[in-house]
């Protein structure tokens, strides 16, 4: 006997919207069914552990596919756990979903503008109702694996459905589903009755479903010798057999010590469209709780063009429950960890996630979370373990790396362990932030970074001076992303991070500060004129000059204030095309520099002597030229250069 059931109110709204759809990728009903099926068996699967009558029923467990172009038909079959008469009306004619309240309201107000909403679907996925986009009517007959009936639910999807007994031999659950006739005006539109489409379908979406799918392909044959010619008078012959169409091949499920290396090879190369082998990879799971994943990652060796385009594709393939929901997912990984490629396989996703409401998801954000931990772990380890390959591998990808010290300060400390600098301890070796520190002086309070264009350019730098005299290591950056993170993480292992080059210098003990501090205030006292003349005289160029300790050997340099742009960092904003407006540094003195004693001896003598403003001039360009920099104006610079030399001689 058949029984008529009306649709509860919201599963109306969701199935009108499948019906009148016009969404594009109208294929994924398929990909739904198939992965109900999946997890039907899983079920199935799982229950036979703990009844014993189950237990006969895992021996064949398969999805099968089955077209009919005559009738266009399409069934989706299982063996699973299958559903009972009350199941199949409590989970298929009504929808209890997480998200269902928030789904229908958009629904509501979408319907209330009038607005078609494919992209609703997109957002919230429908499951089984997405049959609906290609079919006008759908049949599902299933049968509980312990029970003997079985059920038939039947609907067009308008407003009602039949619920009859029905046969079925087998415990599981058929979907046939009555094709809507082609939508010939339109490009898109596909035939789920061809063969080619549907192998095309699964391989995209559902190739590492753990249970075969299978469907019944035709093949013609003819008998041949052993050379492989066709036999005199041989004719050929149609055979119908079973094809499975998926490759079952999770290799993020299977044990690592069963996957070869060559398979993880082409499996990167599969998912990178990378030619080059890949670096590492991570097999890693996240067991046990209620956000369980797997995950395989890979590093690669050598950066792709895409690393530093703007707006290329990056990101992790995901899969819930082995289904295929979307590559390059963003969302899954911190964008200065761009370059890692792989997939995770979430059991707790949702299948319908989309990408609107990826950012928010809470489950991804832990994950994202622990495969950044992950990641950078593994990082540590190589580093500590091959420091040569590290290195290799830190050349090509710090730069990006080091984008997290400022998108992801809360995580520099982390993010400072896989990190390396040169510095003036050696010319070519490269240090972690935590070696730097254990070399630090007893009483060195700061971590100390010089920045520059080149190596060469700064390692002479006037502003290094007191640190060499005082024995203290200088980070030498160069790379102009390190302009970026000094402003944001500013300290590691609980020390500050300063540029050498910035603010006042307190080297030394505190004895020593204080000494060094009296003794330049009192000699500032004492040449407070021929300073204020030197300070009038470079006005345009200088925000202020005074004495210094900072410098040995050198007589001048030029030092930004705390915070304020670098000379390199304005250069490379100007290279970027940006409008920079030229910042005024301190000019500072070496008071112990038998050039400035001279100079201030000569002006003692005279004030008006015309050529402390020249060597005033001259202390300004010296100081440029120091640090790299560009003079205002070369050709004067020279022109005083080369009448001071003949003079001299
Ligand atoms: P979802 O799969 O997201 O839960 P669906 O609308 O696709 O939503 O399915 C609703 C429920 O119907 C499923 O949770 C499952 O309990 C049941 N179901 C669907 N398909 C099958 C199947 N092939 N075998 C057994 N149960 C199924």
């Amino acid at each position: 006997m058949a029984t008529t059931y009306e649709f509860k109110t919201e599963a109306r709204q969701l199935l009108d919207l499948m019906i009148h759809s016009v969404y594009s990728h109208k294929e994924i009903f398929l990909r739904e069914l198939i992965s109900n099926a999946s997890d039907a068996i899983d079920k199935l699967r799982f229950n036979s552990l703990t009844n014993e009558k189950l237990r006969g029923m895992t021996d064949d467990l398969h999805i099968r596919i089955t077209a009919d172009s005559k009738n266009r038909t399409l069934t989706i079959a299982d063996n699973g756990i299958g559903m009972s008469h009350d199941e199949i009306i409590d989970y298929i004619g009504t929808i209890a979903k997480s998200g269902t309240g928030e789904f229908a309201a958009l629904l509501k107000k979408a319907s209330e503008k009038k607005e078609a909403a494919p992209e609703l679907i997109g957002q919230f996925g429908v499951g089984f109702y997405s049959s609906f986009m290609v079919a006008d009517k759908v049949e599902l007959v299933s049968r509980k694996a312990d029970e003997e009936k079985a059920w038939k639910w039947i609907s067009s999807g308008e407003g009602s459905y039949v619920m009859e007994e029905a046969d079925r031999e087998m415990q599981g659950t058929s979907v046939i589903l009555h094709l809507k006739p082609e939508d010939s005006e339109n490009e898109d539109s596909q035939d789920f009755t061809q063969e080619w489409v549907l192998r095309q379908v699964i391989k995209k979406y559902s190739d590492f479903v753990g249970y075969p799918i299978k469907m019944q392909v035709e093949r013609t044959q003819i008998e041949r010798d052993e050379t492989g010619k066709p036999k005199e008078g041989a004719k050929e012959e149609t055979i119908v057999e079973d094809e499975v169409l998926n490759s079952m091949k999770a290799i993020w499920l299977r044990p690592e010590k069963e996957v070869s290396e060559d398979e993880y090879r082409e499996f990167y190369k599969h998912i990178s469209h990378d030619w080059n082998s890949p670096l590492k990879w991570i097999n890693f799971k996240a067991e046990g709780t209620s956000n369980e994943f797997n995950s395989l990652l890979f590093i690669p060796e050598k950066p792709g063009l895409e690393l530093f385009m703007p707006n290329s594709k990056r990101g992790i393939n995901l899969y819930v429950k082995r289904v295929f929901i979307m590559s390059d997912c963003e969302e899954l990984i911190p964008d200065y960890l761009r370059f890692v490629k792989g997939v995770v396989d979430s059991e707790n996703l949702s299948l319908n996630i989309s990408r609107e409401i990826l950012q928010h998801d809470r489950l991804i954000q832990t994950i994202r979370k622990s495969i950044t931990r992950k990641v950078l772990d593994t990082l540590k380890k190589m580093l500590n373990e091959d420091r040569e390959k590290y290195i290799d591998f830190w050349k090509h990808f710090g730069s990006v790396i080091k984008e997290g010290l400022f998108k992801e300060p809360a995580n520099s400390e982390k993010l400072f362990e896989c990190c390396l600098f040169q510095s003036t301890a050696s010319s070519s070796d490269w240090y972690t932030l935590g070696e730097y520190v254990e070399r630090m002086k007893p009483e060195q309070d700061k971590i100390y970074y010089l920045t520059g264009e080149a190596r060469e350019a700064i390692e002479n730098s006037p502003h290094l001076e007191a640190f060499r005299d005082k024995g203290y290591e200088v980070l030498l950056m160069t790379d102009p992303v390190d302009e970026v993170w000094v402003q944001y993480s500013s300290e590691c292992k609980q020390k500050k991070i300063k540029s050498a080059a910035r603010g006042n210098l307190e080297l030394g003990s505190e004895e020593e500060r204080k000494k060094t501090g009296e003794t330049l205030k009192q000699k500032e006292q004492e040449w407070k004129s021929l300073l204020e003349l030197i300070q009038n005289k470079l006005d345009k160029h200088i925000k202020a000059v005074k004495l210094s300790g900072r410098m040995s050997s050198s007589a001048v340099c030029l030092v930004s204030e705390e915070g304020e742009m670098t000379p390199h960092l304005e250069s490379l904003l100007r290279a970027s095309g940006k409008d920079v407006p030229q910042v005024k540094r301190t000019l500072e003195l070496n008071p112990g520099h038998p050039l400035l004693g001279k100079m201030h001896e000569i002006f003692i003598r005279d004030q008006n002597n015309p050529k402390i403003s020249e060597y005033a001039e001259l202390l300004y360009g010296q100081a440029l030229l120091a640090e790299g920099g560009q003079l205002p104006d070369p050709s004067g610079f020279n022109r005083k250069v080369a009448d001071l030399m003949a003079n001299a001689l």
